[in-house]
């Protein structure tokens, strides 16, 4: 009978423990904060950053389990990681035309001597990639807090575009241009607090071009000349005050010239994006 009420004892305490030891007001943090600046005319830049679990956290047997992130002014991330004893960062500046650029990141981690308990997120769904055929934009279904993308040229084998997107389901393609005639596919991970990853989901698409009627010359491939105006010819007054004709040495007294919009073909290409 004692050895029994004993343990019950026992176990009262360790439960008890146990829910001190899970309260949030016990999750201890670090923040860290990059910040990075490009002067005029720079070309754009990336840089990678890697923070440690600290010592402290690892003698008491935490290691990292959530982290969040808060971006400021032009800066974009590119690609995260967030492992038990790690955290690493990729973040990029884009090109700085008229203004300096510059921006700054935010990290904060959180410590935990358990593993999360909750599931990893589903892959994203109703992937859509559309606008305009070399500066697409693209859009998901999922939960919107933390979003890895990647554009991926099927036709160069290279990755050409990460991000990783906070609090939205769409992006623009804010940087560099696709090429008509490649193929691509458009990946998608999300992940909570957490950062653990879902599967990717994937949208195939091409830029391909479209014909569409010359916005100049509305198709005809022609337009008056600049040279006579239309006339064909160029009047003057002789010597009898008779009046002189002279013909349009520019169009050959035709009064017109090949629309240099479209090389006087009387369409143009416009690159569109058709899903594979
Ligand atoms: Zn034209
Ligand atoms: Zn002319």
């Amino acid at each position: 009978m004692f050895v029994r009420g004993n343990l019950v004892r026992v176990l009262a305490v360790v439960f008890l423990f146990g829910v001190i030891g899970s309260g949030a007001a016990f999750a201890e943090t670090i923040t860290q904060t990059f910040e990075h600046s490009l002067a005029v005319g720079t070309h754009a830049q990336s840089w990678e950053h890697r923070i440690d679990l600290p010592d402290a956290w690892a003698m008491k047997g935490q290691f990292f389990v959530k982290r969040q992130l808060a971006l400021t002014g032009k800066m974009v991330i590119e690609r995260e990681e967030l492992k038990p004893t790690y955290y690493f960062v990729k973040v990029r500046l884009p090109k700085a035309y008229l203004w300096v650029a510059k921006g700054n990141l935010q990290v904060t981690l959180e410590g935990a001597a358990e593993a999360p308990a909750t599931p990893v997120l589903d892959a994203c769904t109703g992937l859509k990639v559309s606008g305009p055929g070399t500066t697409p934009k693209m859009a998901w279904v999922g939960q919107g807090k933390f979003t890895a993308l990647t554009m991926l040229d099927r036709t160069s084998g290279e990755n050409v575009w990460e991000r990783v997107i906070l609090g939205k389901t769409t992006a623009d393609l804010d940087e560099g241009n696709l090429n008509v005639g490649h193929h691509y596919f458009f990946g998608v991970r999300q992940s909570d607090e957490t950062g653990r990853y879902s599967a990717e989901t994937k949208a195939g698409f091409r830029v391909d071009v479209k014909k569409e009627k010359c916005r100049y010359c509305y198709g005809s491939g022609w337009e008056t000349c600049r040279n006579c105006n239309g006339a064909g010819h160029f009047v003057s007054t002789g010597p009898n005050g008779q009046p002189v004709y002279t013909i349009c040495g520019a169009c050959n007294g035709t009064g017109r010239q090949r629309c240099t919009w479209c090389n006087g073909t009387g369409y143009t290409e416009v690159p569109i994006i058709v899903n594979e």
